[in-house]
C-alpha cells in the first residue's frame, strides 16, 4: 500500500478521534436515529447486497436473504427497540457505608475497528457495527479481502447512512487491515480465524485496546442414545450443510453410539438428499453453496483423502467437483482422533462421525482440546444434559438443535479462549462496545 493510502487511514482515524467526544453526548433518541439510517440504507439496497454476496461467494439466494439481510435487519431493529433500557444507569447499593450509593454507567469506548470474515460477509460486519453505534462509538469497518463486491455494497450502505466522522469503511486487502490495526483504536472487534485472531490481539496489545474476538474451531455434536435419530439428523444436516459447511458454528464432528452410527448416517443421507439435491438426483446449485476458493477446496479434499487413507469410510457423498468448486454433503465413519480431519476446523460440508461408549469419555475428549465455539447435545435425559453442560466449557451450547442459538438475541454469542474472547448480540453487543464505569456517591 502506498503512503497516500496510509495517510488516508490516519486522516479518517484522527477525524473520528476528534469526533468521539460529540458522539458520546448523543442521546438515546439520536443514536436510534443513526441506527434507523443504517436500517433504511440496508433495506434500500437489499437486492444489491444479496447480489454482491452471491457474486463473492456463490450460495443460494434464500440462504443469503435469511442470513445476510434478515440477520442484519433483525439485529438493528432489536437495538432500536431496546436501546433506551440498555442505556439506563443502574443504581447499586454500596458495601462501603449505608449512606453511600453506587451507579453503573455505560459509556462509549470511543473509536472502534470492526474487521469481518468472508463467510457471512455483510451480516458479520453490520451486526457488530450496529452494536458499536448503539453504544455511542465512532467506527471504522473493513470487510474481508475475499469479498470485494460485498465490500463495495457495504461501502454504499455506510456512505448513504453516515458521515465518515461517524462511521467509515475501507476496502482493500490485508495490508489495509494491517495499517488499520496500527492505529490506537479504543476497541477492536474481529471475526475470523483463530490464527488471525492472534495477530489482531498482538496489534491491540501495542495500544492496550480492548478486543472482542469471534473466532472458530471444532464444535462437537453429541447424540445421546434414545434421541430420535431422524429429528437430530434434520437439524444437523441444515446446520452442517448450509453455506456448504462454511459456518463458524456448524457441527464440526459427531459423537454417536456405535450401534446407532449406521442408522444415523442413513437418516442424514435422506435429509441431505431431500434438502440439497434436485429432482434429477443432482446436487442443486440453487440449494447448495460453493467452496469459497481453490485453497479451501484443496484443503478439505486433503482432509478427506487423508482420513480414507487412515481407515475412515465414506458413508455417503465424497464427490469433489474441482471445476465447479463444489463438494457434495459427505459423511465419514470409523474416524479416529489422530486423523488430520480431527485436528483442524473442517469448514466444509464434510461430517466425520466418531463412536463412544460413555458420556464421560466424550467429556474427556472435549476437555483435552481447545474450548469449542459451540457444543451441541441431542438428548432427552435431564441427567445427561446436566452432566455435559456442567463438565465442559464452550462459547455457547445448544440442546436438541444446532446453530440457531446465533439468532437468539437475548443470548450472548461468542467463544472462549481459542474460539474467542468476549461476546456480542443484543445487550451483550452493547456492553462489548461500552465501558462499564462504576461510580461511587459518597
Ligand atoms: P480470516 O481470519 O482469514 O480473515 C478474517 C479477516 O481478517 C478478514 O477481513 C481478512 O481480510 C483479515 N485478515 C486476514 N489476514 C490478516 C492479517 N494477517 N492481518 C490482519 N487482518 C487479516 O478468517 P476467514 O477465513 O475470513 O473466516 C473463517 C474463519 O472465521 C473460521 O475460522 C470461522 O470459524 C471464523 N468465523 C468465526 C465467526 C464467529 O462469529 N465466531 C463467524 C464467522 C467466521
Amino acid at each position: 500500500m502506498d503512503s497516500a493510502e496510509k495517510q488516508e487511514i490516519k486522516r479518517v482515524f484522527e477525524l473520528q478521534r476528534s469526533h468521539r467526544g460529540a458522539m458520546r453526548q448523543k442521546t438515546a433518541e439520536q443514536r436510534k436515529a443513526m441506527l434507523a439510517r443504517l436500517l433504511e440504507a440496508v433495506k434500500a439496497n437489499k437486492e444489491e447486497i444479496i447480489e454482491a454476496v452471491r457474486q463473492d461467494v456463490r450460495k443460494p439466494y434464500r440462504e443469503v436473504e435469511i442470513a445476510e439481510y434478515w440477520g442484519t435487519v433483525k439485529s438493528i431493529e432489536h437495538n432500536i427497540a431496546n436501546l433506551e433500557q440498555w442505556m439506563a444507569q443502574i443504581e447499586v447499593t454500596s458495601t462501603l457505608r449505608p449512606d453511600a450509593s453506587g451507579r453503573l454507567m455505560y459509556e462509549p469506548k470511543g473509536v472502534c475497528l470492526v474487521l469481518g470474515p468472508w463467510n457471512y460477509p455483510f451480516m458479520l460486519t453490520m451486526v457488530p457495527l450496529a452494536s458499536a453505534i448503539a453504544a455511542g462509538n465512532c467506527a471504522i469497518v473493513k470487510l474481508s479481502d475475499l469479498t470485494e463486491q460485498t465490500s463495495r455494497a457495504a461501502a454504499k450502505v455506510i456512505r448513504e447512512a453516515f458521515d465518515e466522522k461517524e462511521v467509515a469503511i475501507f476496502e482493500g486487502d490485508v495490508d489495509v487491515a494491517t495499517e488499520l490495526l496500527d492505529q490506537p483504536f479504543d476497541h477492536i472487534f474481529f471475526t475470523g480465524s483463530t490464527r488471525v485472531g492472534k495477530i489482531v490481539m498482538t496489534a491491540a496489545a501495542k495500544h492496550l485496546a480492548s478486543v472482542t474476538l469471534e473466532l472458530g474451531g471444532k464444535s462437537p455434536t453429541i447424540i445421546d442414545e434414545g434421541y430420535d435419530l431422524l429429528e437430530a439428523a434434520k437439524k444437523i444436516a441444515v446446520g452442517k450443510f448450509v453455506n456448504a459447511g462454511q459456518t463458524c458454528i456448524a457441527p464440526d464432528y459427531i459423537f454417536v453410539k456405535e450401534s446407532q452410527q449406521d442408522a444415523f448416517a442413513k437418516a442424514l443421507e435422506a435429509v441431505a438428499k431431500a434438502g440439497f439435491f434436485g429432482e434429477d438426483g443432482q446436487l442443486s446449485k440453487e440449494k447448495f453453496a460453493q467452496i469459497v476458493n481453490e485453497r479451501n477446496f484443496n484443503r478439505i479434499k486433503h482432509l478427506v483423502d487423508d482420513a480414507i487413507a487412515c481407515g475412515a469410510e465414506i458413508v455417503f457423498g465424497g464427490q469433489f467437483d474441482q471445476a465447479d468448486r463444489t463438494i457434495h454433503p459427505t459423511v465419514l465413519k470409523n474416524v479416529t482422533p489422530d486423523m488430520a480431519i480431527m485436528q483442524e476446523e473442517i469448514f466444509g460440508p464434510v461430517l466425520p462421525m466418531m463412536t463412544y461408549d460413555s458420556l464421560e469419555e466424550v467429556i474427556e475428549y472435549v476437555n483435552e482440546r481447545d474450548k469449542p465455539l459451540a457444543l451441541y447435545l441431542f438428548s432427552t435425559r435431564e441427567d445427561a444434559i446436566s452432566q455435559v453442560l456442567n463438565h465442559t466449557t464452550s462459547g455457547n451450547a445448544a440442546i436438541n438443535d444446532v446453530v440457531v442459538h446465533f439468532s437468539d438475541l437475548n443470548l450472548p454469542f461468542g467463544g472462549v479462549n481459542a474460539s474467542g474472547i468476549g461476546s456480542y448480540h443484543g445487550i451483550y453487543g452493547f456492553k462489548a462496545f461500552s465501558h462499564e464505569k462504576g461510580v461511587l456517591f459518597a
